[in-house]
Formats: C-alpha cells, sequence, structure tokens
C-alpha cells in the first residue's frame, strides 16, 4: 500500500446519477498517479455536512475503486445505499464539496499466463470489473457475472460475455455470489477469477474456489468490499478483547502462504464471532 498520511484535497467538479443506485463522482487531486492496476482503490473520507472536509476524520474514510483518471481527474462510483456517511453524501453531493483522499491501493494480481478472466461482483464491484475490462490485454477472454439491484442499474462494458442478475436483496447484504459463482463454468486453461462483494459472501465464493474447485491460490483474487450489518459487527468487535489486526498477523506468521492464513484466521474471527 502507498502509505499518504497526509490526507489530500479531493475537489469535486462533478456529480452525476448514472442510475439508480450508482453516482459517479469525479474529484480533482493535485499529482493523482494512478498505480495503473486496474483495482486500484483509494481511501476517501466524506464530510458530514457535504461542505467540508476539515472536521472529517479517518474513521469515515471508505474505499472506492478508481474507475478512470484522466489526469489529476479521478472518477469513482459509489453505490447508495441505506445510512453511511459516503452514500448519503453521494445522494447529495455536487460540485464543488470537498472530499479527502487518504490511502491507495490494488489487490488484483492475473497471472502472466492467463487467458481468460472471470470477474464476479455485486453492484460495489462494478466499477472495479469495468475498468478491469476496459484494460483486458488483447486476446484476454473475460466473463462478467455481475449481480445489481434491477435492471436499471446494468451497464455496457464492451468486449465481455456479461451475464446481469438481477436482485433486489443485494443492497439489503442478501447476496447470491456463492450460487452465482457455483453456476459459472470456468474456461479451459489458465485464467483468473475475480470476486469483489458483500464479505460473507465472498468469504464463501473464497472457500468454493480453494477448497472445492481446489484452485491454485494464483488464479483467483476475493475481496470483501463491504459488511451487511457493520454497525452489530463493530459493536460485537468491541465487546470482544479480539484485536483483528493481531490475530491476522498471527494467521500470516503460522501460515505457509496468504491462503492458508486467511483460512485461520477465519476460522479464527468465527470462533470469536466475528464473521
Ligand atoms: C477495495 C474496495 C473497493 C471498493 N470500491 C467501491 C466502489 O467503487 N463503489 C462503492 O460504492 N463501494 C465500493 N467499496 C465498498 C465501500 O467501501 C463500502 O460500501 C462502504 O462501507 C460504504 O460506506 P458508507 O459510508 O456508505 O456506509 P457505512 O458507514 O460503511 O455503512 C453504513 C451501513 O450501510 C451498510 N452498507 C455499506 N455498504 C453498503 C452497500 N454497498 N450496500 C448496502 N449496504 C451497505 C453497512 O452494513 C451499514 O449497515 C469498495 C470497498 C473496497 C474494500
Amino acid at each position: 500500500m502507498r502509505d499518504q498520511p497526509d490526507a489530500r484535497p479531493a475537489d469535486v467538479v462533478a456529480v452525476e446519477a448514472l442510475s439508480p443506485s450508482i453516482v459517479r463522482v469525479v474529484v480533482e487531486v493535485s499529482g493523482f498517479e494512478s498505480l495503473g492496476v486496474s483495482d486500484e482503490g483509494c481511501v476517501l473520507t466524506f464530510p458530514a455536512d457535504g461542505s467540508s472536509a476539515a472536521e472529517s476524520d479517518v474513521e469515515r474514510g471508505h474505499w472506492y475503486t478508481v474507475r478512470r483518471v484522466e489526469g489529476d481527474r479521478v472518477t469513482f462510483d459509489v453505490i447508495v445505499h441505506e445510512g453511511g456517511a459516503a452514500s448519503s453524501w453521494a445522494r447529495r453531493g455536487k460540485p464543488g464539496d470537498q472530499l479527502s483522499l487518504t490511502y491507495q491501493n490494488s489487490w488484483m494480481v492475473r497471472p502472466e499466463d492467463a487467458g481468460w478472466q472471470v470477474l464476479l461482483v455485486d453492484t460495489t464491484g462494478l466499477p472495479a470489473a469495468a475498468r478491469i475490462v476496459e484494460e483486458a490485454p488483447a486476446g484476454m477472454r473475460t466473463i462478467v457475472v455481475a449481480e445489481v439491484p434491477s435492471a436499471a442499474d446494468e451497464q455496457a462494458l464492451p468486449g465481455a460475455e456479461v451475464t446481469w442478475v438481477h436482485n433486489p436483496e443485494v443492497v439489503h447484504g442478501g447476496s447470491e455470489l456463492e450460487r452465482i459463482a457455483r453456476e459459472v463454468e470456468l474456461p479451459d486453461g489458465p485464467g483468473y477469477v475475480y470476486v469483489a462483494g458483500e464479505a460473507a459472501a465472498t468469504r464463501a465464493v473464497r472457500k468454493y474456489l480453494r477448497h472445492e474447485l481446489t484452485l491454485p491460490a494464483q488464479s483467483y483474487g476475493v475481496i470483501g468490499y463491504w459488511r451487511r450489518d457493520a454497525a452489530a459487527w463493530a459493536e460485537r468487535l468491541a465487546r470482544s478483547s479480539v484485536d483483528i489486526g493481531e490475530l491476522w498477523e498471527q494467521a500470516e506468521a503460522e501460515a505457509s502462504n496468504e491462503e492458508e492464513a486467511m483460512d485461520l484466521y477465519e476460522e479464527r474471527l468465527g470462533r470469536a464471532g466475528l464473521l
């Protein structure tokens, strides 16, 4: 992760509803440098009152995928849902508002020899999927299965074979990503599966890919983008004596690779009632 302890101003230059669930936000960040990886994200902090980032704190920062970079102009697609500082700002945001940007990171590590990629995403993973499709190397076969609330949230993804799954419950965390993953037929030969969506759903997909399909670890990347009932989980965490950073470090130290560490970490989180 590129460390940027000092929050950088991100001046809002455009806000546009792309669909009922997606608001496109373009900000200007002086000297922004892309990491050059299609699923790169930044932590954005949204002012509580929509007018100033001065009193905003890192606690309210959330990861958003960099959908596009044009010079200093950076585009994000924000999914609107019930509650949440980011989502509620997106409903009322306007040019002239100021956000702030702290961290940048990316997760996708597609093997060099991959001839295909399968992208399994809910609406929050759609910006990453769209950029991955746009930036796919020539000749790469790309299959996208995207779970969105309704047909009105579909978007064009030229160059990819796309299946849309309409699930109004996805906004309440009732994701069907695991069922979707089980129905996808992966092409033959070396490839890569990218999964992004609600944490419990992506956890189930990771288990399926790793323990049932027994895919090699380098052939998939699974990222939990958001957590249903986040407040209840945060309360459980606060009541427990668990330091999840420490738990992860222990798992990493005991395991021989990151996927094994994830198995250990999730098992221990489960025992602590923190899944
Ligand atoms: C690497 C990465 C990239 C991401 N990219 C994007 C992106 O491009 N676009 C995007 O919109 N999101 C993206 N997310 C997810 C986003 O960070 C979370 O959805 C974030 O929690 C939203 O913040 P909030 O302030 O709106 O809600 P929070 O304050 O986090 O949560 C408030 C309530 O809303 C619920 N909630 C949070 N997110 C959702 C949701 N998406 N749908 C329904 N309920 C929700 C929570 O469970 C909680 O009950 C990404 C996450 C990661 C880790």
